[in-house]
């Protein structure tokens, strides 16, 4: 373990009270936005099982810990004895996180406790200001050690995984916010993925009552119509003196990951944002390109995804949330390109001759036509994760 690691995990234990005593600090395996995340041994593992091997088993309903000996919650929904994890990931929650948020993120860890393929919580404790969540432990590889490496097949096992995770957590009504590889955790070799990090997730709905946002949209509407924009036509670059009312929506989330509607500002958002960011890292993928959108704020990550499906399609996509899209950057084309030739010119295949020409393969393809319904720009039209699982690419065909 490095020093300086080595002496920011002493630290840790010496301030939080009676961290030492319950939980053994191992490493630290993540150094997220909101948290540190620890790998920890949970001492009083012994204390619960003593036949219990954590490797052998990979039964997912083997995680659902009993805070109490002999309390009510032995048992899991099926009946069985619950085990706990021997290894755990304590997530140290920074202090400045507001109150609120942490509170919120716990409680949707609570409320998804059933849902096997979201890292279920264990315990959470708190030491003055200090919040740390415990969730077992799980081994996963690092995006960036195999995303240019998958076959078509991983590929699918892969987002089988995702969408089967997504589509729990969507019906619960719960939008996860920040989809993304580092927080999907995936073990190539079981071919099994779970979700974390639920720090930006919410309740659909709970940004602005959906009646609300529709009158908002009307007022915009309004409001867009008498702009000087309106009245005498695109100028260029951004307006100096721009009267009408500034936005706000939740836009929470990660760079590159965020869905049309959010750059938007649109203040209804669904689950659909998470299939949309699904949707990136399936490009990632493709393309074997990470991260493949590179903006540093909204407006750049507009002009990206604007590039892609042009300013007409683009320009349709901001009227549905009462917003309007003008630009004069000459290398917008109206018409965009298509996903498969952003795809080619990514593989550097796109070329003339046999070596560079090679077209995408017909596994490739159905991947990309998948990519296209999560692409969708109108969330209302863009796949559902149920709806995804039993999409081709997808489908399980039973033998
Ligand atoms: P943040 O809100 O700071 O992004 P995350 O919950 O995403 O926090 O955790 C940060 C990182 O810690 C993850 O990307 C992952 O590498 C690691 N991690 C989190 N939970 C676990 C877990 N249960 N098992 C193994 N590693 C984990
Ligand atoms: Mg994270």
């Amino acid at each position: 373990v490095d020093p300086v690691v080595r002496e920011d995990m002493t630290k840790f234990q010496e301030t939080f009270t009676g961290i030492k005593e319950r939980f053994r600090l191992i490493n630290r395996i993540g150094e997220g936005t909101f948290s540190t995340v620890y790998k920890a041994e949970d001492l009083m593992y012994d204390a619960y099982l003593n036949d219990w091997d954590l490797e052998e088993k990979e039964n997912n309903k083997t995680w659902k810990s009993p805070p109490v000996k002999g309390g009510k919650h032995d048992v899991d929904q099926y009946g069985e004895p619950k085990r706990r994890s021997k290894y755990v990931a304590i997530k140290k929650i920074y202090v400045t996180s507001s109150p609120t948020r942490i509170l919120n993120e716990l409680e949707l860890l609570h409320d998804l406790e059933r849902c096997d393929s979201v890292c279920p919580l264990i315990t959470a404790f708190r030491n003055t200001d200090q919040v740390v969540a415990v969730l077992p432990y799980f081994r996963h590889t690092d995006f960036r050690d195999y995303f240019r490496n998958m076959r078509i097949s991983e590929v699918q096992t892969y987002f089988r995984s995702l969408f089967t995770a997504l589509a729990a957590v969507h019906a619960k009504g719960i939008l996860h916010r920040d989809i993304k590889p580092t927080n999907f955790l995936y073990d190539i070799d079981k071919e099994r993925g779970v979700l974390v990090d639920f720090g930006l997730a919410e309740r659909e709905g709970t940004d602005c009552k959906p009646c609300l946002c529709q009158d908002r949209v009307e007022e915009r509407r309004r409001r867009i119509q008498n702009s000087v924009t309106a009245q005498v036509g695109p100028s260029s670059g951004y307006p100096k003196h721009d009267s009408r009312p500034s936005r706000r929506a939740n836009r929470a989330g990660t760079r590159g990951f965020r869905a049309p509607e959010v750059l938007l500002k649109c203040t209804e958002q669904t689950t659909k944002i998470d299939i949309w960011s699904a949707g990136v890292i399936l490009l990632t993928i493709l393309s074997k390109r990470f991260p493949f959108f590179n903006s540093a704020d909204d407006v750049e990550a507009m002009i990206e995804i604007t590039t892609i499906f042009g300013v007409k399609r683009m320009k349709q996509c901001a009227q549905l949330h009462g917003t309007v899209l003008e630009t004069t950057i000459p290398t917008i084309g109206s018409h965009g390109f298509t996903l498969e030739k952003i795809i080619l010119w990514s593989l550097s295949r796109s070329g003339d001759d046999a070596e560079t020409g090679t077209p995408l393969s017909s596994g490739e393809k159905l991947a990309m036509r998948f990519l296209e319904r999560c692409f969708e720009l109108d969330p209302n039209k863009r796949i559902s994760a149920q709806e995804a699982l039993q999409h081709d690419f997808l489908r399980v065909d039973e033998p």
